[in-house]
């Protein structure tokens, strides 16, 4: 399995710390093991306060239903080359089965984290909309909560290769809206056709724990709430001890044509 140079889209080689192509485009491998292709700006991805809840929440276990129904997906497929797209601290990446992984991601905090704790992963730091593979030349890409790159992802999945694609559903986080905001709808689900690819499953995985304090604070930062929230909404937040809370996901499986 090859990964590309970005600059010149030949292959890429290991030489020490270092990733170079023939045209001597070199790449830094961080300490921590990830590839960054991310020469310029210093920060990148998520910010540091999304980050940290997000972590936070998802050690709780609140994901965890979400998290076995997707690796029991790869397990089923047995994917050779499989790639997590927008795969932050490797939550969901790192339990994925399949002979050779790779994750990207923007942010470097979350790269970190990820290949310090995941080594049966290539983590590599750059934007999920110029991947660095040829064309057809992975059986699985997955997408998780993350904008989609569907003409790139139609471009490097082998013709049969599947794509596992999972956003927020009707029912996600009904009740964290409903101490947010006066009124509160659910949210719009629309069909997403993708170019080249046909979707060939299309199913609910929903839970509706009891969230403590805690877990919903770091709820509210790692979603677009933390942002666009007024005082009154925070204030009713900080005053919640705990609330069931409807964790509503829809898993699209596409397959290339
Ligand atoms: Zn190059």
């Amino acid at each position: 399995m090859e990964v590309l140079c970005p600059i010149c889209h030949k292959k890429l080689f290991l030489q020490g710390k270092q990733a170079c192509c023939e045209n001597r485009h070199s790449f830094d491998i961080a300490k921590e093991g990830y590839l960054n292709f991310n020469r310029h700006s210093a920060s990148s991805g998520d910010a540091k306060e999304l980050i940290d809840a997000r972590r936070s929440f998802l050690q709780r276990g609140y994901y965890a239903f979400l998290k076995d129904e997707i690796v029991s997906l790869t397990e089923k497929y047995q994917p050779e080359v499989l790639c997590d797209l927008a795969c932050g601290e490797g939550y969901y990446t790192k339990e994925m089965k399949a002979d050779k992984k790779f994750g990207i991601d923007l942010s470097r905090q979350a790269l970190r984290y990820a290949s310090k704790t995941d080594k049966s992963t290539f983590y590599l730091l750059t934007s999920i909309f110029e991947l660095p593979f040829p064309d057809e030349s992975l059986d699985m890409v997955t997408t998780i909560f993350a904008p989609l790159a569907d003409k790139e992802i139609a471009r490097v999945l082998k013709k049969g290769g599947l794509f596992l694609y999972v956003r927020p559903n009707e029912r996600h986080l009904y009740e964290l809206k409903e101490i947010l905001y006066e009124r509160v709808r659910e949210n719009e689900i629309r069909d997403i056709p993708i170019e080249g690819m046909e979707k060939v499953k299309e199913y609910a995985v929903s839970s509706r724990p009891l969230i403590d304090h805690d877990g919903l604070l770091d709820l509210f930062h790692m979603t677009p709430y933390g942002v666009k929230t007024g005082r009154e909404g925070r204030e009713k937040l900080e005053n919640t001890s705990e609330k069931g809370v409807s964790l509503d996901f829809l898993i699209s499986i596409y397959q290339k044509l």
